[in-house]
């Protein structure tokens, strides 16, 4: 483990051996919070399918939920445990094989990865929403309908190997930190969010709640995309002032200051144009409602665990539109390497831990208490 800036020159000097080795090593889930470091076979890429050699792949909660709970993983209809599943999803690296039918990518060229390919064939997939997917998880035995998602219904990337669909692909600049272009999956979720919203922020006022690592990011692409003012409120100051450093015009501390209140008079008034809720607390939803101009978009980018009184009739009679989004559809991991790649916002101000392959369950111990303050823990797999 490293701090920031050396770790950026470590990952440079990942390992250039592109040969394709008979085996791997791979965390496998057994009961819940149980991780097994094994040795398994290499997979091998099919049609339109490349192997890519994992050379960083960022923690995130969903993999803290999925490795303790289960969903959102589906593996053969059914929770993930005990079925040799390799959970992690947010991962880029350098692909080393391709299978039968791929001519747009060539081994060496390095990859960052999307989670969704989606089934293909669905009415949702067939209008460019494949992380909305009708087919989800149905990708074995006789219902098979190649739905896949890594870490979620397919092989995740706590491995030194995995298979992807060449449409996940996304081509990482030269320049470009391992560590960074692993942030861009985080980003991407960010665009998508906007997307859905509307996609274009040039002078609309953007409020961001939660800075987590994909508020954060969202600070960071909203201001790319010339949003004016964007407001971040959170309630720990060293995760106010990194987002101050990723664009945030206005720092609001939501436990000392009304928030709703402080939008509300950033805004002449009438409230911000778009809100994203990164928290995903009845407060907090409560709280975008509030401080949301009537007309306009909230999107919900966290959820509460369980049941939450929101103050609908004010979303309605206010005409504001609510947007759940999920994952990173409409090539939004794309888009946001765009960004990333002309140095629009510094993503690597949120990684701030890095662990070698042996070492997950310490990295996962560090992204689930934050020790440390860490927000983005990295693992190198091939390390
Ligand atoms: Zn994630
Ligand atoms: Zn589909």
């Amino acid at each position: 483990m490293t701090m920031n800036e050396t770790t950026i020159d470590e990952l440079k000097a990942a390992p250039s051996d592109l040969e394709v080795p008979g085996t791997m090593r791979a965390w496998t889930l057994g009961d819940p919070n149980e991780l097994k470091l094994e040795t398994r076979k290499t997979p091998t890429p099919g049609r339109s399918e490349v192997l890519v050699r994992i050379d960083a792949v960022a923690i995130c909660a969903t993999d803290l939920d999925v490795i303790s709970k289960g969903p959102p993983a589906l593996i053969n209809g059914g929770l993930p445990f005990n079925q040799d599943f390799t959970p992690g999803h947010e991962y880029m690296g350098t692909v080393v094989a391709a299978g039968p039918g791929v001519d747009e990518y060539t081994i060496g060229d390095r990859v960052a990865v999307e989670i969704h390919a989606g089934c293909g064939q669905c009415r949702r997939c067939r209008s460019g929403m494949y992380t909305s997917c009708t087919n989800y998880g149905r990708n074995y035995g006789e219902q098979d309908k190649g739905h896949r998602a890594n870490g979620f219904t397919t092989q995740g990337g706590f491995a030194q190997y995995a298979v992807n669909h060449v449409n996940t692909l996304v081509p990482v600049p030269d320049q470009m930190s391992d560590a960074e272009a692993a942030l861009a999956v985080t980003a991407g979720t960010s665009m998508y969010g906007f997307t859905e919203m509307g996609g274009l922020l040039a002078g609309e006022s953007v409020v961001v709640i939660g800075p987590g690592p994909i508020g954060l990011l969202a600070v960071a692409v909203a201001k790319a995309l010339g949003a004016s003012p964007v407001a971040l409120v959170g309630t720990r100051a060293n995760r106010l002032a990194i987002g101050g450093k990723l664009g945030a015009d206005v720092l609001i501390d939501g436990k000392s200051e009304d928030a709703v209140a402080r939008v509300r008079a950033l805004t002449g008034g009438i409230g911000a144009d778009y809100v994203m809720d990164c928290a995903g607390t009845e407060q907090t939803i409560n709280e975008a409602i509030h401080m949301c101009s009537r007309g306009g978009k909230i999107c919900l980018a966290a959820f509460p665990h369980g049941l939450a009184s929101i103050d609908l009739a004010h979303a309605v009679m206010n005409n504001i539109y609510l947007y759940g989004i999920r994952g990173e559809g409409k090539s939004a991991v794309r888009r946001a390497m765009a960004l990333m790649a002309a140095g629009r916002f510094d993503a690597t101000l949120i990684h701030t831990h890095t662990f070698n392959l042996a070492d997950l369950p310490e990295a996962l111990r560090y992204a689930r208490e934050r020790v440390d303050d860490a927000i983005k823990v990295v693992l190198r797999p091939q390390h």
